[in-house]
């Protein structure tokens, strides 16, 4: 998995998606159920499953970036002043922390 396609795991995660416990075998980031579909953040739709013995997920580093998320979402809240644009935030904030909490347990 390629550093610059992180961002793109997390944001999958956010929104819901279950990380499986295998990966793409176009660009080896994990594969994701969302929406009752196995899907690649990365390629999206069209991609073919590998085993998860194949290489396992640099989660890591799904995790330091879930972190810098984190800590940028919390900057952007102590300086929001619209209330909207406030809940809007703690809802991605705490969505972030429930996905790092799963990544913990897996
Ligand atoms: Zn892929």
């Amino acid at each position: 998995m390629k550093e610059e396609d992180i961002p793109k795991v997390v944001e999958m995660l956010m929104a819901g998606g279950k990380m499986l416990a295998v990966h793409c075998g176009n660009c080896l980031s994990p594969l994701f159920e969302y929406q009752g579909k196995v899907v690649c953040p990365v390629c999206g739709g069209k991609t073919k499953a590998l085993k998860a013995e194949a290489r396992p997920p640099s989660l890591d580093k799904v995790r330091e970036t879930l972190l810098a998320k984190i800590n940028s979402l919390t900057e952007q809240l102590a300086k929001e002043t619209d209330h909207a644009k406030t809940l809007e935030l703690l809802d991605r904030i705490k969505s972030a922390l429930e996905v790092l909490e799963r990544l913990k347990e897996g």
